[in-house]
């Protein structure tokens, strides 16, 4: 038996009490099943959305009408959503983008066979105990992503489950069954007719899940799909002494390596910033005489690609623009001289505005995987990243200066001491103050500051 909470079983028992059918279905069975934590219930009922609604504010429960066109409610009791479906199937899929129509239907067998995988298929009632006819439980057991159905057609009805195949095998640490993986291969170009934030979502899941190293490695034709800047790493060589891999290949080990290090759980910025962060080396790729790679101004050309690659997906311009700061400093030498650190949160504080401090511990545990990453032992290098890492708490420790609100100083100071009117001069004479500040020529305090501007003047 599997704990349905209180707040489940009151819209299960409301339903019932009205003689309607009702099950949990979904993600709640499949994780309660592999005694993972569970979250969202979803519920899916013989009742039409009309009566779920009718009957749970009889019992009390307060619904809102989420999705009526496609026969579902939400009930929200003690602040848990429950997710409220009537029984359906989709109807045909002209377009494969959105199917034309849900037809309603009587029994939860139809309902079960137009879920997507074999472990999300599966529906489960206290009394009644698991329904389970595709045999979802045994591919939890084998850890296997199986198509209900005929895989090729399933992918076909709506492309988007290539891409969720992919994310529930992350998420779960699944293989994907052969024969689903082979028509999920084959149908990986349909991606590109379905809409732009349904990939970013699922893709963004794929990220979220830690395994994208994996997913790169196994199912490299659906990332490139879904994130066309990825197509080109595939095959390049570095053409270095400190690259053995391919670019696909360093880059699931960067992947990896913030998954691994990145101190606690990485952000989605930077697990977005490793898997594009040589995006912009194809592009910038050339050979010189001694058949050494180089790759000029790879960084800013990475930088642009993978926000404009996120923005595409439709997500979070935070996201994207914190991603996007990450890979555009992520081969800089790091200093770990004060003023080498001073420097660094200035780029990122115009980059990124007050988000400097927490942009330079991402950049370092970035680094430090790029670092690992490459085929020669890097000791040297994780030495130096780690006394920046001391010099950056130590700055932040003490506050230093590195935006020209930092100052000690005002536009008022400066427009009296250097004798000049309100303009651009004055932004520039405090951008010229912060350079000295940040490089130690003059300490920051008003006194110093004001004895240094006579001093210019
Ligand atoms: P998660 O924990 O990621 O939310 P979930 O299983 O709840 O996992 P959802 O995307 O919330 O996944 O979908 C809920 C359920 O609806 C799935 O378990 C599956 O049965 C069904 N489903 C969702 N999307 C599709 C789809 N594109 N095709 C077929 N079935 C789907
Ligand atoms: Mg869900």
């Amino acid at each position: 038996a599997y704990p349905v909470p209180d707040y489940g079983l009151r819209v299960l028992h409301a339903l019932e009490d009205a003689s309607f059918e009702a099950w949990v279905v979904g993600g709640w069975v499949r994780d309660a099943l592999l005694g993972a934590p569970m979250h969202d219930i979803d519920v899916t009922t013989s009742a039409p959305w009309q009566e779920t609604e009718r009957v749970l504010r009889a019992a009390g429960i307060e619904v809102h009408e989420t999705g009526t066109a496609h026969g579902t409610v939400t009930a929200v009791i003690d602040g848990q959503p429950v997710e409220v479906t009537t029984y359906r199937v989709e109807g045909t899929y002209s377009d494969r983008r959105h199917p034309d129509e849900v037809r309603f239907v009587r029994d939860v067998r139809e309902d079960l066979a137009r879920r997507d995988f074999t472990v999300n298929a599966m529906a489960y009632h206290p009394d009644r105990g698991l329904l389970d006819l595709f045999g979802g439980r045994e591919d939890l057991a084998r850890g296997l992503v199986r198509a209900v159905g005929d895989p090729y057609r399933r992918f076909e009805e709506d492309a988007l489950r290539v891409l969720r195949a992919v994310r529930f095998a992350c998420r779960l640490g699944f293989e994907v069954e052969p024969r689903t993986q082979a028509a999920l291969v084959a149908c990986a170009p349909e991606l590109d007719d379905i809409a732009r934030e349904r990939v970013g979502q699922e893709m963004d899941g794929v990220v979220a899940s830690g395994r994208v190293s994996w997913a790169l490695r196994n199912e490299f034709a659906v990332l490139a799909r879904a994130v066309p800047a990825l197509m080109p790493m595939r095959g390049l060589d570095q053409r270095s002494p400190y690259h053995a891999y391919d670019l696909l290949e360093h880059t699931a080990r960067v992947c990896a390596g913030v998954e691994a290090f990145a101190g606690g759980v990485p952000t989605q910025a930077l697990r977005w910033a490793a898997l594009l962060h040589d995006a912009g080396k194809p592009m910038c790729a050339s050979v010189d005489e001694n058949g050494r790679g180089h790759f000029r101004d790879h960084q800013r050309a990475g930088a642009v690609l993978c926000k404009d690659a996120l923005l595409g997906l439709a997500l979070p311009h935070e996201v994207a623009g914190r991603a996007a700061a990450l890979v555009r400093y992520h081969d800089r030498h790091l200093s770990a001289s004060p003023a080498g650190v001073r420097r660094l949160l200035r780029r990122l504080d115009q980059a990124r505005p007050g988000e400097a401090p927490t942009l330079a511990y991402q950049l370092l545990d970035l680094q430090r995987a790029d670092a690992i990453a490459k085929a020669r032992p890097y000791a040297q290098r994780a030495v130096e990243l780690g006394a920046f890492e001391q010099a950056l708490s130590a700055e932040l420790l003490h506050g230093a200066a590195f935006r020209v609100r930092d100052l000690a100083v005002g536009g008022g100071d400066v427009m009296r001491e250097l004798g000049i009117a309100p303009g651009p001069e004055v932004g520039n004479a405090l951008s010229a103050l912060l350079d000295d500040v940040i490089y130690g020529r003059v300490e920051n305090s008003r006194e110093a500051l004001l004895a240094w501007l006579r001093e210019k003047e």
